[in-house]
């Protein structure tokens, strides 16, 4: 097993691709959809290619217009299921750079969440209510 699964781009990859075989910008969109943040290229088509070249996703090419459709492969596939029956902890792990804690109620913020600037600083919440609750107490 030479490939590390240390982010979440990629961890949704491998999972938006066990769903059925898929276009480059359709990983891209769905990724952005998922994780609620705009994806680079380089963050997918790298990651792409190396999973290629485990041969744990092949390209086919579709249509007229010989368009690119990743798919993946019964070993990928196994791969894949070998990482979602860890994937308590490694779900946490591969999130866990982009945890961020809400500045009024102290949970835990994994997805989406609400900032907010005050002055220089910005104050991550988990939504406008504890940020909102948080200006009325003292702030
Ligand atoms: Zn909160």
């Amino acid at each position: 097993m030479t490939i590390k699964i240390a982010s979440l781009v990629k961890f949704y990859t491998i999972l938006l691709l066990m769903e059925k075989p898929k276009h480059g910008y359709e990983i891209m969109k769905e990724l952005e959809e998922k994780i609620g943040k705009n994806i680079s290229t380089s963050q997918v088509y790298p990651f792409l290619d190396i999973l290629q070249k485990e041969t744990f996703i092949k390209i086919d090419k579709t249509g007229a217009r010989d368009k690119i459709v990743y798919s993946i492969t019964p070993k990928g596939e196994e791969f894949a299921k070998k990482i979602l029956s860890r994937s308590g902890d490694l779900f946490y792990l591969a999130i866990k750079p982009q945890v961020s804690v809400c500045t009024h109620c102290g949970c835990k913020v994994i997805e989406g969440g609400y900032k907010e600037k005050r002055g220089k600083k910005e104050l991550m919440f988990c939504c406008h209510h504890c940020a909102r609750s948080f200006r009325k107490i003292k702030h």
